[in-house]
């Protein structure tokens, strides 16, 4: 009955695509009893909201929801469908395309439209090394997946309405083969449990840290800023942390206000989950780190030394606070 942050983040650059090609922005919501939804992808910038809700949505399933999409698309033609790269996004994306018999670009950091009309997808290629542009020149629609936060979230405007095209259900629950007979709850808690990409503070350590135990001193700093840990790949593969708190390519995007790089080299893999946070801050003996270069503020130095110095600051700031 919610939708992925990532849809509203899609209406946000959806709506520049619509404006360059001149046509009408809307959302596709599929569910059961979602209504509620086309409001609020109206209060996103959406015009129109096609609406498939019955009860043959209540959860996901490829079958129903592919075809539902594909119906949609069959009847009115969209030029461009962007659709997140969650799991179940990747999944949907990936048989929509496969029916449709269309182009999908997956994991896309950029999106524009061109003088003649394409849709310019841009994302990381050759295992991050280049940016790749990629466009679908001979068929429609034009389809892609971007990743949560990859994109800004557009303003929430509650009083723009749009109007809702209510579509019948192209499936019955009899035609699908798949049943849903439980959900399981995901059950792991503690480290593994907290979302790297939803925080406004983020300290990530890297190779550097040389422990598990030394990432400690990256969780002391964290808590002082109600930040949470990262990481990069290098810190995951050395078991220094769980994948889940990796950020880059093959791990978690991440936008927050304040990104805090702890002996992090700056590789472009690393840099593609990071390079859009608000303020980047890298800590790096080496003064010729890749990750200076794109860091609003740069600590040439010791980890061992900065951090808990940085740590102790903000303690003493705090405790001054307190006294005043
Ligand atoms: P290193 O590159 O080894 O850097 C360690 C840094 O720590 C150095 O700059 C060093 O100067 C500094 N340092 C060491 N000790 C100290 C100290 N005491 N004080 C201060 N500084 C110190 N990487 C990711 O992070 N995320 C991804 O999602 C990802 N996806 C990838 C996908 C593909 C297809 C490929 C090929 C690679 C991917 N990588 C990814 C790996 C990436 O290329 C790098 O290998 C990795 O990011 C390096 O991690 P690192 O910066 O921690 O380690």
């Amino acid at each position: 009955g919610n939708a992925a942050g990532v849809a509203w983040e899609l209406l946000g650059v959806g709506g520049e695509l619509a404006k360059k090609l001149g046509v009408e922005l809307c959302a596709i919501v599929i569910g059961d009893n979602v209504k509620h939804l086309c409001d609020e992808a109206f209060s996103y910038g959406a015009s129109k909201a096609y609406l498939v809700d019955d009860p043959v949505y209540k959860n996901y399933r490829t079958e129903s929801y592919y075809k539902a999409v594909c119906n949609l698309v069959r009847k009115y033609k969209p030029e461009i469908v962007l659709v997140g790269a969650t799991g179940l996004g990747r999944d949907l994306a990936g048989a929509v395309a496969t029916d449709l018999l269309t182009g999908l670009t997956a994991d896309c950091t950029g999106l524009a439209i061109d003088d003649k009309g394409f849709l310019l997808q841009t994302r990381p290629a050759f295992g991050g090394n280049i940016m790749a542009t990629i466009m679908t020149e001979k068929t429609r629609p034009q389809m892609s997946t971007v990743r949560p936060h990859v994109m800004p979230m557009p303003p929430c405007d509650h009083a723009h309405k749009g109007t809702v095209i209510v579509e019948p259900s192209p499936v019955k629950e009899n035609d699908i083969l798949v049943k849903v007979l439980q959900i399981i709850e995901d059950s792991r808690q503690g480290a593994d449990a907290i979302d790297v990409s939803a925080a406004d503070v983020i300290v990530s350590g890297g190779r550097g840290m040389l422990s598990k135990e030394n990432f400690g001193i990256l969780q002391e700093l964290a808590d002082q800023l109600g930040g949470v840990v990262g990481c990069s790949r290098a810190a995951v593969e050395a078991g220094y942390m769980p994948v889940e708190r990796q950020v880059g390519q093959t791990g978690k995007t991440v936008r927050p206000k304040i990104y805090i790089a702890c002996a992090i080299s700056g590789a472009i893999q690393h840099l593609v989950g990071m390079q859009d946070s608000d303020v980047i801050i890298a800590v790096n003996r080496d003064h010729h780190a890749p990750i200076f270069e794109v860091a609003t503020y740069g600590i040439v130095g010791d980890v061992f030394q900065v951090i808990p110095a940085l740590t102790k600051r903000l303690k003493d700031l705090k405790k001054q606070k307190v006294a005043c």
